[in-house]
């Protein structure tokens, strides 16, 4: 019997010995919890971490199980999606503690913070959104929403 765990998602690695270790290093991560910003769901996965000539490159396959209204009926039922994850994090410090990046430039990527911490959480989010269905349902066959009970009876 295998129970799920609803314990807050952990998604964050220490990647300062990995930042040590030549190109092209790996370290592999279970990552599992609940996600609860802006989308609530289960998260569940692997994260493959790979040391690149910048920063970290981070692969994951994730599953994430999350509550959503049909587009058709409007029910909420439990959907659950998977989707690859392939981005790379750089560094906020160079290896010399200077600052690599200029923070006061906005930034569409994803950075290691100065104490060699990656957080795996805002990827997960952004892509769960992304992956999230738009017309989301409840199943293939849905018929939409029932006509209105004929007795009356709520
Ligand atoms: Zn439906």
């Amino acid at each position: 019997m295998t129970r799920l765990t609803r314990d807050p998602l952990q998604a964050v690695v220490n990647v300062a010995q990995l930042l040590k270790e030549p190109v092209g290093s790996s370290r592999s991560r279970d990552i599992g919890g609940m996600m609860e910003e802006e989308v609530e769901g289960f998260v569940q996965g692997q994260a493959k971490l790979i040391r690149t000539s910048r920063g970290v490159l981070v692969q994951c396959r994730l599953t994430v199980e999350t509550e959503l209204a049909c587009s058709r009926c409007l029910e909420t039922f439990l959907c659950s999606i998977s989707f690859a994850v392939e981005e790379e994090f750089l560094p906020v410090l160079d290896l010399c503690g200077n600052v690599a990046i200029s923070l006061a430039e906005p930034t569409e990527e994803f950075t290691i913070d100065d104490k060699n911490i990656l957080d795996l959480s805002e990827l997960i989010r952004q892509y769960t959104l992304l992956n999230l269905p738009m017309k989301p349902l409840c199943r293939p066959e849905c018929s939409g929403i029932k006509e209105a009970n004929p007795h009356g009876v709520t």
